[in-house]
């Protein structure tokens, strides 16, 4: 059987949205899971809530993945409570939509600090613990808009199509340690991120999407389920897309 127990996971940004999806179906299948948030705790708990009637372990931990010294103590609290860290799901991100040459420095400061920056902090805090043990799985959050980019989203797509390529650099450079690294692409996936969408706005959308629907949580945490088990173990370097036929 390909399962999880034994396994340990960390997922950021997994109070809310696609992340608590993730460390639910990763709960499911044997891991104990780290659910990481930034501030929101009441939900972070609803997240372990859910993970502990499975009957699977887990902890929450409140960390800027931003902020490297905050990814690192992030990871070394999996390391120290769980003994290892077998999976890392980058999921942590935020969107702002608006033209660009409305946007200021702070604003992409921000988004590249968390999109970018917070994954690159906690993959490379998580493999000074897998390396030694030449075994790994790494899945960060892309988006479909990483691939072609997306008016009125140009950082958000920038950060995303970073994303990719660290994804597919950092996999050929870990294959040797028996570490990979592959990432999904969601196209659009009903949760907070996109709660602003007027119900016009959203049925607009629905009808360019072929499937004629937006994704659900499970939809993407289902593909990182996969990618985080040895059904998966010959993918690596991979943007695997979830979008509805939008692509
Ligand atoms: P969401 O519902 O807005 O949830 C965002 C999560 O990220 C929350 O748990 C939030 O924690 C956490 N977070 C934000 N900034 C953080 C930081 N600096 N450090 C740690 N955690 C942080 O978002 P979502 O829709 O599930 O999106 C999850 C990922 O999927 C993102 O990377 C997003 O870009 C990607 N994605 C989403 C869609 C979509 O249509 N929804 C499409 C493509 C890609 P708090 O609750 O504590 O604030």
């Amino acid at each position: 059987m390909d399962n999880l127990i034994g396994k340990v996971a960390v997922v950021t940004g997994a109070s809310r949205g696609i992340g608590r999806a993730t460390a639910i179906a990763l709960a499911k299948n044997g891991a104990s899971v780290l659910v990481n948030y930034r501030e929101n705790e009441e939900a972070a708990e609803e997240t372990l809530k859910s993970i502990k009637e499975i009957g699977a372990y887990g902890i929450i931990f409140k960390a800027d993945v931003s902020d490297f010294k905050e990814s690192e103590k992030l990871i070394k609290q999996a390391v120290d409570k769980f003994g290892k860290i077998d999976i890392l799901v980058n999921n942590a991100g935020i969107s702002n939509v608006g033209l660009f040459i409305d946007m200021n420095e702070t604003d992409w400061n921000k988004m590249i600090d968390i999109n970018l920056k917070g994954t690159i902090n906690c993959s490379h805090n998580a493999i000074k613990y897998m390396i030694p043990k030449k075994s790994g799985s790494i899945i960060n959050i892309s988006s479909m808009w990483g691939d072609i980019g997306a008016s009125c989203e140009v950082i958000y797509s920038s950060t995303k199509g970073a994303i990719n390529l660290f994804t597919k650099s950092l996999a050929k450079e870990l294959a040797p340690s028996n570490i990979r690294i592959n990432a999904v692409a969601p196209g659009v996936i009903d949760t907070d991120m996109n709660k602003w969408l007027s119900e016009d706005e959203k049925h607009e959308l629905e009808e360019e999407i072929p499937v004629g629907k937006f994704g659900t949580v499970n939809d993407i945490a289902n593909t990182v389920l996969f990618l985080s088990k040895n059904s998966s173990k010959y993918i690596t370097g991979q943007i695997i897309r979830v979008d509805g036929g939008i692509s």
